[in-house]
């Protein structure tokens, strides 16, 4: 994994001992409880930036980064989480684009051209407005944080 971001995912694998399990056409994401990110081998070509990306998550987990969820009001809960993902999807963009200076043929990943546009802010936007869904479940995620935090809240 080259660049910036490549390096800081090896990283936290290497620091964290973070697993990998590989899955088909389930998606990919990061389960802290098991320290396991699941990496979908369909994204074939973006299977390297969908390390850097769940790794950005175990790197804030780990680190303790990301809100608690028995802790944390809903609302701080649903924008820190969503937080983390624009995170975690920056860095793979950023990556992504390092490796398209050199293989000007590899797609753009989800959200690059707003990236583009409009930096960092353009993906929280994205992914805090719900108009971006889970690749996992297709639910939007301050609904997907929001459901999280109910369950953990439940009388
Ligand atoms: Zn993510």
């Amino acid at each position: 994994m080259c660049g910036r971001e490549g390096e800081e995912a090896l990283d936290t694998l290497l620091t964290y001992r973070t697993k990998i399990q590989y899955t088909e056409g389930l998606g990919s994401w990061y389960t802290h409880d098991e320290n396991m990110m699941y990496i979908d081998l369909t994204h074939k070509w973006h299977l390297l930036t969908t390390v850097v990306h769940e790794a950005a998550h175990a790197r804030t987990a780990h680190e303790g980064l990301r809100p608690d969820i028995i802790k944390s009001d809903r609302k701080p809960y649903i924008e820190g989480m969503c937080k983390d993902e624009s995170n975690a999807q920056v860095k793979q963009i950023l990556s992504n684009m390092g490796y398209q200076r050199y293989a000007p043929n590899l797609p753009d990943v989800i959200l690059q051209r707003e990236y583009a546009r409009g930096g960092e802010q353009a993906i929280l936007d994205s992914i805090y407005s719900g108009r971006i869904v889970r690749c996992t479940d297709g639910i939007p995620y301050p609904q997907y944080y929001g459901r999280m935090w109910d369950v953990h809240h439940r009388g």
